[in-house]
């Protein structure tokens, strides 16, 4: 691959061509890992792990916020669009924030499980 020298040099340029993710140990172009040198699978795998923390806080989210209006509020049947549309949007949000917390707080904590075991 040549780019006539004109390419500036970025902080990939300081790894070999070949480094390994520091979560699941293999071997990727220096190309195919992120900053934290993490590569495309385990960045993959991460997301979809938060995603489904994100969509279980939501719906329990939802579902304490349903138990709170129908117990505490006793809302009238007048308006029942509106608690419903009140509900899925606090769920959406918390399922929301929960992920991007949940994805963070998995990519800054070291991996402890056994090389091999994912
Ligand atoms: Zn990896």
């Amino acid at each position: 691959m040549s780019d006539g020298g004109l390419r500036r040099r970025g902080w990939k340029d300081r790894l070999g061509d070949e480094v390994e993710c520091v979560r699941c140990g293999e071997s990727f172009d220096s190309t195919e890992v992120d900053r934290m040198l993490w590569c495309e699978g385990c960045r993959a795998r991460t997301s979809a792990r938060a995603t489904r923390v994100g969509a279980l806080t939501g719906v329990l989210t939802a579902a304490l916020l349903a138990w709170y209006i129908w117990t505490t509020m006793r809302p009238t049947d007048l308006v029942l669009g509106g608690w419903a549309a009140c509900l899925v949007a606090a769920g959406w949000i918390a399922s929301k924030i929960t992920r991007e917390v949940a994805y963070g707080v998995f990519r800054s904590i070291p991996d402890d499980r056994p090389s091999g075991a994912r």
